[in-house]
């Protein structure tokens, strides 16, 4: 039975998401529909991180679970403050005026997203390589990557410049080739159901999916301490560039490291984690001292 929910939970979960979120949609209460489908995945893969977790010791608590939720907060917050700013603004009537006549607003809805799915993950996927590989965004990015363990809570942990750098790449994609809100709004929503089950500890079967999608499979990896590892599967939602840019990585004789983390000094206060970007004296990233560390806790 457990097999069959391993193999089954995250396509399930996405299609129930987006299935209630349309509906909701249909139904014309999307904010509504948004928040339900949010707190209901959230809610679900809490209760099967219990149920059948993927690793047992990230089940234990790393004392920053309201840091985690802090930022995830903090990030949703300014997210809606820029909405309602963009609104009051007009940009929902500038962009579609603005666009440049490229997109094909004579398609089928559900085209039109997974069109700009693949849009914005160019912009999504270059803004993290880039917080990977310029050592000042990464610095931004560390506070990501300074989980001990993953787990749904710890998915929206994101300095909130590094938050706003990624969907401003995104966004301007998105904008350059004239892609009309109720795209944009899916695109937003499929991220964060994707985000979710992404980083959760849930035991998943994920297989073929691992060639289409960011799975937790491949995202497991991108967290490890060793640059070979956890420098690869950058994708957010889709795996296409990784595969075009050849990022992508998931040895399969393999699991990936338990011990996750990074050698950045990153504060475990909430405060210390807004700060620490612009504090001076940062160690070198991902450097040989974490080599060093790994070898002396004895590998993976
Ligand atoms: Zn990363």
């Amino acid at each position: 039975m457990r097999r069959v929910f391993s193999w089954i939970a995250w396509p399930g979960l996405l299609a129930l998401c987006i299935v209630g979120y349309a509906y909701g949609n249909a139904l014309g209460h999307p904010i509504l529909a948004y928040n339900v489908t949010y707190f209901g995945m959230a809610g679900a893969l809490l209760l099967l991180e219990r149920l059948m977790p993927y690793e047992a010791a990230w089940a234990e608590s790393d004392g920053q679970t309201r840091q985690d939720i802090s930022h995830t907060a903090l990030n949703k917050g300014i997210g809606q403050f820029l909405a309602g700013l963009a609104a009051t603004l007009g940009a929902n009537e500038v962009a579609p005026a603005a666009a440049s006549g490229l997109w094909p607003a004579h398609w089928p809805m559900a085209a039109q997203v997974v069109l700009g799915l693949v849009v914005a993950e160019f912009g999504l996927y270059w803004a993290h390589r880039l917080g990977h590989e310029i050592p000042w965004l990464w610095r931004y990015h560390a506070v990501h990557h300074s989980v001990t363990r993953l787990w749904v809570v710890n998915t929206g942990r994101f300095h909130f410049v590094d938050s706003l750098i990624a969907t401003l790449f995104a966004l301007a994609l998105g904008l350059l080739v004239g892609a009309p809100k109720e795209v944009v709004v899916w695109v937003l929503a499929i991220t964060t159901y994707i985000g979710f089950l992404t980083h959760c500890n849930v035991d998943m079967d994920c297989r073929g999916l691992n060639w289409l999608f960011n799975t937790p499979d491949l995202h497991r990896w991108h967290h490890s301490r060793l640059p070979s590892e956890g420098n690869t599967n950058y994708g957010e939602n889709l795996l296409l560039w990784d595969l075009v840019f050849r990022t992508r990585y998931l040895p399969l004789d393999r699991r990936p490291p338990v011990n996750i983390g990074t050698a950045d000094p990153v504060p475990l206060t909430f405060l210390g984690q807004l700060a620490y970007p612009f504090r001076r004296h940062q160690a070198p990233i991902m450097d040989a001292p974490v080599l060093e560390a790994r070898a002396e806790a004895g590998g993976d």
